[in-house]
């Protein structure tokens, strides 16, 4: 008799990018594996979110971050505080890119370090303040129990080490893209997912118009290269261009309509702070 599949859920906790915007925080994605909270990426309201959202930030399990430009990082020291203060039990494993560990050394526990002080004297455990970090110089496995395998993909953006991260579990397959520009191997890399989180920062017309627009992927090299892996739900994120269209959410349909074009037989979601896929 088949086991029983473990419980999977995606929450997009931030489906926004840089810039501020009303309604979509920067990037922060939520896998819970039976019952485990899995945060990916730490961006701008990640914790508001969370907390918005269902998930109390002492209940994240596991932190795992694509690349060390801000808009992904900039609550992560937050959230360890955060965690902390409301009562962890545990050191948080965090695995990202070389240089998160610096990362965490100075914009946490030095640029906190009076605070830090200030609560231990009145009885926080040190300890549970703690992260382990993993840092990743190379593609592999970073994760493997019965019930879920991780294991990661380098794409290039913006000249840092930038990985993506692709869960699998008996039954499932999510990727978690990270902003990147178009590559062959994301087509291997997605095959045949149940469900990709994928950035989709802007149309060809916009990127020629900023400095870093050949970091990104536009909306039609989404619809290829999702369209030739055969994802079945397309979650689209990172909407940087709607910010530079007066927030209006039609120009991310209008992305998404693009994608439907290409790869008709996909269901193709604008990410939404909030929207929660039960897989
Ligand atoms: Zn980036
Ligand atoms: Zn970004």
């Amino acid at each position: 008799m088949a086991d029983t599949p473990p419980p999977l859920s995606v929450t997009v906790a931030g489906s926004g990018a840089v810039r501020a915007h009303p309604t979509r925080g920067g990037p922060c994605y939520v896998v819970t594996v039976n019952g485990r909270n899995l945060v990916f990426d730490c961006g701008r309201m990640a914790v508001h979110n969370l907390s918005r959202f269902g998930v109390a930030v002492e209940t994240v399990a596991e932190v795992f971050i694509t690349h060390l430009h801000f808009d992904h990082i900039c609550d992560l020291p937050l959230l360890l505080l955060l965690s902390w203060n409301n009562g962890r039990t545990q050191r948080l494993p965090v695995t990202g890119p070389k240089g998160i560990a610096a990362f965490l050394e100075n914009g946490l526990r030095q640029a906190y370090s009076a605070d830090i002080k200030s609560r231990m004297g009145h009885g926080k455990n040190a300890d549970y303040l703690e992260w382990d970090t993993t840092e990743l110089t190379k593609e592999g496995v970073v994760h493997h129990t019965p019930e879920l395998k991780i294991d990661t993909l380098i794409t290039k953006h913006g000249g840092l080490l930038n990985f993506n991260y692709r869960l699998k579990t008996p039954d499932k397959t999510i990727v978690v893209m990270s902003d990147s520009e178009p590559d062959p191997r994301i087509v291997d890399f997605c095959r045949d997912a149940d469900l990709v989180l994928i950035e989709c920062s802007g149309t060809k017309e916009f990127f020629d118009t900023v400095p870093w627009g050949t970091w990104h992927t536009t909306p039609e090299q989404v619809g290829q290269m999702m369209r030739d892996a055969g994802a079945k739900k397309v979650v689209l994120k990172h909407l940087v261009i709607e910010s530079f269209r007066d927030n209006n959410p039609q120009v991310s349909e209008g992305m998404a309509e693009t994608i439907r074009n290409i790869y008709p037989a996909s269901e193709v979601f604008v990410g939404a702070d909030g929207m929660k896929f039960d897989l």
